[in-house]
């Protein structure tokens, strides 16, 4: 972050595929597998889907992210080791602000340095692409809001970043000022 209106972004060779992890059972997995949502899971679960919005992002597995040449071996572990990372992270960040990180989802791409690419992360982290619940009363604090139909999107959302303490910049934006 440069200011509050610049950053400054290296460009990446984006891998086409969205990993999920997941701590809680919620979503297209409770669906999948008949999982009650809120269940606890045995442990951290990560999945790859495909970044296809034609095919639905459908979901992957390593035969498939191989054979196609999306990724290879090594970027799958240096995908999943950096995953579990960011979840052990914000694991504690919302937990210290009593919500539960149920699941989310982030992208990754290859930064070219000569003839070697490292895998870093590549997007956004918001309760756009994440499951956020408060610990307390179970209550939905993220885009589930807006895909159920549950109302106080906006609410919701200023809630999460009251919360993590990043509220007092956001009075800034609305007014348009850059102080
Ligand atoms: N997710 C996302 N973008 C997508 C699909 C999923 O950010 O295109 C996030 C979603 O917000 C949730 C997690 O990935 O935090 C797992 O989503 P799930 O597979 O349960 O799918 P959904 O029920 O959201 O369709």
């Amino acid at each position: 972050r440069l200011n509050l209106r610049e950053q400054l972004i290296k460009e990446l060779e984006i891998i086409p595929l969205e990993v999920v992890c997941r701590n809680v059972a919620a979503g297209s997995l409770s669906q999948r597998f008949g999982l009650p949502e809120g269940q606890a899971l045995p442990r951290s679960i990560i999945e790859f889907y495909l970044k296809d919005d034609k095919l639905g992002d459908p979901m992957v597995t390593e035969e498939h992210i191989t054979a196609f040449n999306w990724a290879s071996t090594q970027e799958i572990d240096d995908m999943m080791a950096l995953t579990l990372r960011v979840n052990d992270f914000l694991t504690g960040t919302f937990g210290a602000v009593g919500i539960t990180l149920v699941d989310f989802k982030v992208e990754f791409g290859r930064l070219w340095e000569n003839d070697f690419a490292r895998v870093i992360l590549a997007d956004e982290i918001s309760p756009d692409s994440c499951r956020l619940w408060d610990t307390q009363t179970n209550e939905k604090l993220d885009k589930d809001r807006f895909r159920r139909d549950l109302g106080d999107v906006i609410e919701s959302y200023t809630e999460v970043a009251r919360r993590l303490g990043i509220m007092k910049e956001m009075p800034t934006v609305i007014q348009g000022g850059l102080h």
